[in-house]
């Protein structure tokens, strides 16, 4: 799959796990299935340490799906702990495009809490 940002094609963050990849440009992750639900040992925390979260500008923009595109824009999804960090959530298959940067806004405020946002977004639709 290519990136929703920047189109460069994405790579698997481990070899055996086609449930979540990586663009090596804008270093956002794409996560479906079991990779949202076991995120912390998927994701390397030490790729996003210097990273600052992205503008405003640049999470608003709309994201197309990898997965389903040419249809299914992703819906934004806020995070109801820290306002800032807007998750892209696919209602077509429930796959969940996380900006560079943004894991790290997650991670310092919960992860389990951000990703259940998305999760429960998921469910409602
Ligand atoms: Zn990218
Ligand atoms: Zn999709």
């Amino acid at each position: 799959m290519n990136c929703p940002r920047c189109d460069k094609v994405m790579l698997q963050t481990r070899p055996e796990d086609v449930e979540a990849q990586q663009c090596p440009q804008c270093e956002g992750h794409w996560l479906e299935g079991e990779a949202l639900r076991r995120l912390e040992s998927t994701v390397n925390v030490r790729l996003f340490e210097w990273r600052k979260l992205p503008s405003e500008e640049y999470q608003a923009r709309a994201v197309a799906c990898p997965r389903c595109r040419p249809r299914g824009i992703m819906k934004k999804v806020q995070s109801e702990r820290d306002r800032h960090v807007l998750l892209d959530v696919c209602e077509r298959c429930s796959g969940v495009w996380l900006d560079g940067g943004e894991l790290r806004a997650i991670q310092e405020m919960g992860l389990v809490v951000a990703i259940s946002d998305a999760v429960r977004f998921i469910l409602k639709t």
